[in-house]
């Protein structure tokens, strides 16, 4: 029986998953003209991260305002770092409505990728987005290295979080946990289908492309595809975090209007429309100072005519263009 199944991790690396599509890939041919959709994640964290009060045998370590990776943030076992929490709730506090006023402001939609651990402690901000029209999608139950815990625990984990998000708002339609186990994506589908829900419209834990492509769905039969919608690290709000990341607002908004600017100018020289993915978080550029480069950067997208939009739009029209076909897919 199991010969007849897909495999349950299409991650593996191979010719043709390193080829993909060659020079040449499928347009986009979005909506409206626009050469380029652009999906804008919020990463929704606080509260989700590694903590004592979690449960955890450490506190979160990185990926907040100081000494990042060095010794003095160095997790002690079983001791509760207030600073490192409360910068994590800066995100929460604050910098998840800035960011929000930003594009309700221009009438403009995001993905909220929600931490469902995290979204418990705010419900607020699960009902706001979907009161704006946002897509509520899943970046995990827990934020946590998924290869330490086993698959039983990363299965529990994933009906606990179904319960939450469905308790808020729309289940998720797509899933980003960020740092997946090498069984996540099998994972998620198997609990999908014992709950009863459809399939998951789209997967983003990989980065090789600028478009999206189907993979067989992990344990499925082989007429049962997923679709993949690369994410990116490259135009992350993130590297604000890092010592050796953006310098300055300035730099990070020319980066993606570099990174915007070059892919529309490629679509419009080959016909073939592109995809653009930033990834962004509360406690990062939803500080006052940075705040700014992501509004400079909407409003070039909003001059140029970028379509905007969700991951499950897009998602929606390149399956509505390109049917799943288990004889192409990876
Ligand atoms: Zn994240």
């Amino acid at each position: 029986m199991s010969a007849e199944l897909n495999s349950k991790t299409p991650f593996d690396r191979t010719e043709s998953t390193v080829k993909g599509y060659g020079r040449t890939h499928p347009s986009g041919k979005w909506p409206g003209g626009a050469k380029v959709a652009v999906s804008l994640c919020l990463n929704y964290e606080e509260g989700g991260e590694y903590s004592i009060r979690n449960g955890d045998a450490f506190h979160q370590r990185d990926f907040h305002e100081y000494e990042n990776g060095l010794t003095a943030a160095m997790p002690r076992p079983g001791v509760v770092d207030p600073a490192v929490e409360s910068q994590y709730a800066y995100g929460s506090r604050a910098g998840v409505w800035r960011v929000y006023k930003a594009f309700t402001d221009r009438g403009m939609l995001l993905t909220l990728y929600g931490v469902a651990s995290a979204l418990k402690h705010s419900p607020k901000v699960t009902q706001k987005a979907v009161e704006y029209g946002f897509e509520c999608a899943s970046h995990g139950s827990r934020w946590i290295q998924h290869g330490t815990i086993t698959p039983e625990e990363e299965a529990e984990q994933i009906r606990e979080g179904l319960k939450i998000w469905s308790s808020q708002g729309p289940v998720p339609v797509g899933w980003f946990l960020g740092r997946p186990s090498k069984l996540s994506s099998y994972l998620v589908c198997e609990e999908y289908k014992k709950a009863g829900l459809p399939p998951i419209k789209w997967w983003s834990d990989l980065y090789c492309d600028d478009v999206p492509h189907w993979r067989r769905r992990p344990g499925g039969t082989k007429d049962e595809g997923m679709l993949c919608l690369p994410y990116s690290y490259d135009n992350n709000d993130y590297k604000f975090s890092q010592p050796a990341g953006w310098r300055s607002p300035k730099i990070y908004s020319d980066h993606l209007i570099a990174a915007f600017d070059e892919l529309w100018a490629e679509a419009e020289r080959t016909g073939t429309d592109k995809m653009m993915t930033i990834g962004l978080h509360c406690r990062v550029i939803g500080k006052p100072a940075r705040i700014g480069a992501l509004e400079r950067f909407l409003d070039h997208l909003k001059a140029k005519g970028a379509w905007v939009t969700t991951r499950e739009a897009i998602a929606d029209h390149w399956a509505g263009l390109y049917p799943y076909d288990p004889e192409t897919a990876w």
